[in-house]
């Protein structure tokens, strides 16, 4: 055990962990089946329609949507391992414990405030 959240603060964040968990688990499968048969059998159907390319943004929206999706689910899967492990909120880089605050905007948060802004401006430079 290496943070200082109390059973309480632990519970709650678990909580809002699965709640979140199966939010995306619900619109992952949404994304999948609700446009496998139907709608795109009706997409075959309007292909040579004006608004094709239309719709062919749509569905890149929608799978681009499903990429972030995928990826929060992992890292939320990801925060609940590490919660039952003991190791959940401490920063990934420099290891100080992340405050219960900010836990509870972001319970899936990886790193402390510092860290995380390094990396985003690192990520805004192209590095
Ligand atoms: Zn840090």
């Amino acid at each position: 055990m290496g943070n200082q959240l109390t059973t309480g603060q632990l519970a709650l964040l678990e909580a809002a962990l699965v709640q979140r968990q199966h939010q995306l688990d619900r619109r992952l499968a949404e994304h999948h089946t609700g446009m496998s048969r139907a709608e795109h059998a009706a997409e075959m159907l309007e292909q040579d329609n004006d608004d094709a390319p239309q719709r062919e943004t749509e569905r890149e929206l929608d799978l681009a949507l499903s990429d972030l999706e995928t990826r929060e689910l992992g890292e939320v899967s990801n925060a609940l391992r590490r919660l039952h492990g003991g190791d959940y909120g401490l920063c990934a880089d420099c290891g100080i414990e992340i405050p219960f605050d900010r836990l509870k905007v972001e319970p899936a948060a990886l790193r402390c405030v510092a860290c995380e802004s390094r990396l985003e401006n690192a990520a805004h430079r192209g590095a």
